[in-house]
């Protein structure tokens, strides 16, 4: 049997961030093929076509199926466990996105080269910064025309703060491409023509100036990439483990991930560089993964492939000890003890059911309801794993049923997809009524027709003149008392009965927050 010491040690467990169409879904498939699990990389690819027919909803609920299957994806190479955590695509869903980023250990950043930083690609990583997350940057799409690779490492340092070293050097562009050097291990990397599903050999070189590169390339080229080189060693730093490991120096990779070139360099490059499972914040203390007690936290929910079928699964990322099946986990928000009687593993082909797994793994466990998003699991400690963000949704509207004799079924309805992070839900002071708030507009058709195929409950959704809501939090109790009493019409609650501020437009949510200055009005809440 392993040590749990050495289980650690070779796992990578990361997620890929980008804007819509930079490339993620290919170079996903492109990552899976090395571990072998091609069947998957065609899902991943039908997924990643279903998501670009955005206006059409019952393409994004295809997707939220098939993503049960591959939203994990384990695989080996050379020796280490990838565990891959897939992010919805759709900007609708980033929430989701968020959630998964505080479950990596690590990032690959994919960049357009004919675009660099693009909007979403900002905003995951900045989602990535607040936890330090080292990021390791693929340039692609080199095979189309792009910008200056100078000009792509000076926006990402300047619009990242993030220092730049290259790990390799493209050699041309567009058609000219001809590959890479490696400036991590001398070599150079030529395209293949007609061979995308096999990576290229790379070709030992003694260092720039050996007649090889002459002999291969075209003399233009040559100078070129000599040039550039030498450019590129004076103006970047030299890649340093510790200063990527803290989050402040990216190793950037260029390719093209579509003809499968530079994508091994990059893997590589994430099983040598970053870091294994890291130690879990929790209020009581850091936990660390080779401890030897188990310990877990959840960061996502997700409703069965089934709709009429109530039961969810909830990802779980170990964070410390050894998992096995059958074990009995306390769940330190109800207390309650639980036996893992079916734990998932999300193996690249398949789902299978986890017999074993260890820190940094993401097991799904089947339930009725009972765990939740920020839930933390442990043999028996009382610990709290934090840094798990809930954001206020930024559209808000009441929803009812149009039936009012099912307000009941609703009202579960709306709490079970609360729970599970799909929506936020908010049940007003004075005539419980229900805000639903998302991040996305096209979440409001997902939900009603989710309420109403999953609860048998058809609904409206209807403007409910809301601008934002705000969880208000306070040092003094007195004087919470203070501002719910004076203001019940514009407070509600959510789903964990946390109080939360209404705000109808933007100079009501700032009047109020001036004229309370003693009260914190939070867009995020922490789940703990
Ligand atoms: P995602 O939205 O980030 O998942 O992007 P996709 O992987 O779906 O890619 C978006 C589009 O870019 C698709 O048409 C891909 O075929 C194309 N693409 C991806 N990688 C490359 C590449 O390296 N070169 C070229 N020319 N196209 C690419």
């Amino acid at each position: 049997m392993s040590s749990l010491a050495e289980e650690v040690a070779r796992r990578r467990t990361f997620a890929i961030i980008s804007h819509p169409d930079a490339g993620k879904t290919t170079l996903t498939e492109k990552l899976l093929l090395f571990g072998g699990a091609i069947q998957l990389a065609g899902a991943v690819k039908a997924r990643g076509q279903a998501r670009r027919a955005r206006s059409d909803w019952m393409k994004v609920e295809q997707e939220r199926g098939i993503s049960v299957a591959s939203s994990v994806m384990t695989y080996d190479y050379a020796g280490r466990t990838f565990n891959l955590l897939d992010t919805p695509g759709h900007e609708d869903f980033s929430e989701d996105t968020y959630r998964t980023l505080t479950a990596v250990d690590s990032a690959v950043m994919v960049i357009d080269a004919a675009k660099g930083i693009e909007e979403q690609t900002r905003k995951l990583f900045e989602v990535c910064r607040l936890r330090d997350v080292p990021i390791v940057t693929f340039v692609n799409k080199l095979d189309r025309e792009s910008r200056d690779p100078f000009e792509l490492l000076d926006e990402v340092e300047q619009t990242l703060a993030l220092d730049v070293s290259p790990a390799s050097w493209p050699i041309g562009m567009g058609s000219r491409f001809k590959g890479c050097y490696d400036l991590l291990r001398d070599q150079l990397i030529l395209v293949e023509r007609g061979s995308h599903d096999r990576p290229a050999e790379g070709i030992q070189c003694s260092g720039l100036d050996d007649p090889k590169l002459d002999e291969l390339l075209p003399a233009d080229q040559v100078r070129e990439l000599r040039e550039q080189v030498e450019m590129v060693r004076g103006l970047c730093p030299e890649f340093d483990l510790e200063a990527f490991r803290h989050g402040t120096m990216t190793p950037v990779f260029f390719g093209s991930a579509l003809n499968n070139f530079g994508v091994r360099e990059l893997l590589e490059g994430v099983a040598e560089f970053s870091p294994p499972p890291r130690p879990q914040p929790a209020v009581e203390r850091a936990i660390d993964p080779a401890e030897d007690k188990v310990s877990a936290f959840v960061f996502k929910i997700q409703a069965n492939m089934d709709p009429k079928h109530r039961d969810r699964i909830a990802f779980v990322r170990l964070s410390s000890g050894h998992f096995r099946r059958g074990m009995k986990l306390k769940h330190i928000r109800s207390g309650k003890v639980l036996t893992m009687h079916n734990p998932v593993l999300f193996l690249a082909r398949d789902r299978e059911t986890a017999e074993e797994a260890w820190p940094g793994d993401i097991i799904g466990i089947p339930n009725h309801g009972n765990l939740r998003i920020g839930d933390t699991l442990t043999e028996g400690e009382e610990l709290h794993v934090t840094g798990i963000p809930s954001f206020a949704p930024e559209l808000l509207q009441r929803v009812r049923p149009t039936d009012p004799m099912k307000m009941k079924h609703l009202s579960r309805a709306v709490e079970q997809l609360a729970e599970e992070g799909a929506a936020k839900a908010f049940k007003t002071r004075l005539g419980s009524q229900w805000i639903v708030g998302v991040v996305g507009a096209l979440q409001f058709e997902v939900l009603a027709d989710r309420i109403r195929t999953e609860y048998d409950v058809p609904v409206t959704f209807e403007t409910a003149g809301l601008h934002t809501a705000r969880w208000i939090a306070a040092d003094d109790p007195a004087e919470l008392k203070r501002f719910t009493d004076a203001h019940q019409g514009d407070l509600a609650e959510d789903h964990d009965g946390d109080p939360v501020f209404l705000a109808r437009n933007g100079w009501h949510l700032k009047h109020t927050t001036d004229t309370w200055p003693k009260l914190r009005f939070l867009a995020t809440k922490e789940q703990v």
